[in-house]
């Protein structure tokens, strides 16, 4: 009666709110209420806390976009933080014995005053969403800290760094709380789950198998990160991703696999470097995806409270009613019309795609400006191709230039110029198709005389070199490919030129 009484009033308070227009700013406040007026008063009067899932407070739906990291020990969740950062944090240990055995929530200082906060205070905390831990006893408590620090990272984001997790069942009753209880909390929170795997030893144990269990039914937050991949050859690597995406499928059982990441993530040198243009690749993705976190928080709320209240009413459906005074039907029809009609009003208003790309959104700092920033010839792996060397005084070729004269002399060159037919020759050994070695050709025979000269000759080496790795020829030689000696007379006004590619 007291919880009717309670729907009713915040009925009317919901009702006043509605009549103002929803806005993509006033989102997460429309879905605060939407939860309090319509969704929590069924899960109160069922008791739905109790037996599923604790009620959510407004600093669940205030808190900032959370990542949780989780992997066997030394699999580089820890490495991978700093990585992300840039920077160490308190309480941060890395070895290859067992060094985490926290959770660890590393969150912006904001107006902290202490780089570590313990567990107990972090679910006194009425501004972070913690309070449920609580539950989990003070066994977990002392296995749960706060690490605050300054960081551009984490103005937008907070991340989640787990005890690694060990085989045999010895692991799990020393843990001494339920380890796969606290992961389930986290998991229906946080925006991101990344699993870590390391591809140099890739076992996957029981007590990791049943944590992944905790997962279920949150697979569209599931990332997967096959880490320290530069420790074995291409030739394993393929292998030990095939075994990867295998037990994998046997765990998660579900039709859609999570993207998987190939990579080394942190900073030392490639032991293999046969991969770098992959990891480079797959780093900048993995990081397009954490950067749309932000944006994306709003939508993420939306989904989740819209999961939760299908299970509540699922749970009502399936359950005993005789247990229950009598079934209001005004409970399930306020959430009947939130999932049909609320839910629906709020998502037409949240921005999708660039247009939610705000200024503040934007994460910066740490491991996020390499992929923000073009400026450098290590930026963008993938869109550097033929802009390599721009902005560089030096003719890029040159540094290669050595090697491609060799080729040329071998090339019978008369009057410093090889013919059309013996350069040919040689560009053809790149296996490239005519269609790539005629643009290739009409790029380099600078002053059209249907013969290369040294110069023209490394260019076109270099342009091959180009398009081998992958990258696009370009559709004109930009000027900095342009070799000095050509300077002057490159100009576009020249007469059609003849190609030998026919
Ligand atoms: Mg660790
Ligand atoms: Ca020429």
């Amino acid at each position: 009666m007291v919880a009717l009484q309670k729907f009713k009033n915040l009925k009317a308070v919901f009702q006043y709110y509605l009549s103002s227009p929803i806005t993509h700013e006033n989102v997460e406040k429309q879905l605060k209420l939407m939860y309090k007026t319509k969704l929590k008063p069924l899960e109160e009067h069922y008791q739905f806390h109790d037996f599923h899932s604790t009620r959510l407070d407004d600093a669940d739906f205030d808190a900032k976009p959370m990542i949780l990291l989780m992997g066997q020990y030394s699999t580089g969740k820890t490495t991978f933080i700093r990585y992300l950062l840039g920077n160490d944090f308190p309480g941060l240990r890395i070895g290859p014995e067992p060094t985490t055995d926290k959770f660890t929530v590393v969150m912006n200082r904001d107006e902290r005053q202490r780089d570590i906060i313990p567990g107990n205070a972090l679910v006194m905390d009425p501004k972070l969403p913690f309070k449920p831990l609580s539950r989990f006893g003070n066994t977990f408590l002392n296995r749960f800290q706060g690490s605050c620090l300054d960081s551009p990272v984490l103005r937008n984001i907070s991340i989640v760094d787990t005890p690694g997790v060990l085989s045999g069942e010895k692991q799990r009753v020393d843990r001494g709380y339920d380890f796969a209880g606290v992961t389930e909390w986290f998991a229906e929170r946080v925006d991101r789950i990344i699993l870590l795997f390391d591809a140099h030893k890739l076992d996957i144990s029981d007590e990791f198998r049943r944590s992944l269990e905790a997962l279920r039914g949150h697979d569209d937050k599931i990332r997967i990160i096959l880490n320290k991949a530069d420790m074995v050859n291409h030739q394993e690597l393929m292998r030990v991703y095939g075994g990867l995406m295998w037990s994998l499928g046997k765990v998660f059982n579900s039709p859609e696999m999570s993207q998987v990441y190939i990579g080394s993530f942190w900073d030392r040198p490639l032991r293999y470097d046969i991969n770098r243009r992959l990891f480079e690749d797959e780093k900048n993705d993995l990081f397009r995806d954490l950067l749309s976190l932000p944006k994306n928080a709003a939508m993420r709320k939306v989904n989740d409270l819209y999961k939760r209240a299908r299970l509540a009413k699922e749970i009502l459906i399936h359950k005993d009613f005789s247990k229950f005074q009598n079934l209001n039907p005004k409970m399930l029809e306020a959430v009947d019309k939130m999932l049909s009609d609320d839910i629906a009003k709020l998502m037409a208003v949240i921005p999708a795609g660039d247009e939610a790309n705000t200024e503040e959104d934007k994460m910066k700092g740490g491991a996020f400006d390499s992929v923000a920033d073009n400026s450098t010839p290590f930026g963008h792996g993938r869109g550097e191709g033929a802009d390599a060397g721009s902005g560089e005084s030096e003719w890029i070729i040159s540094r290669e230039k050595e090697k491609y004269d060799k080729i040329f002399n071998s090339l019978g060159p008369v009057d410093g110029k090889v013919s059309g037919s013996a350069a040919k020759s040689e560009m053809l050994k790149s296996k490239l198709p005519n269609s790539a070695l005629t643009k290739i050709w009409l790029l380099s025979d600078i002053d059209k005389d249907g013969m290369l000269d040294s110069d023209e000759f490394a260019l076109a080496m270099h342009l091959i070199g180009i398009k081998l790795d992958g990258h696009d020829i370009p559709e004109e030689l930009p000027s900095h490919l342009v070799p000095p000696s050509k300077r002057d007379i490159c100009d576009p006004a020249f007469l059609e030129p003849e190609t030998n590619f026919k």
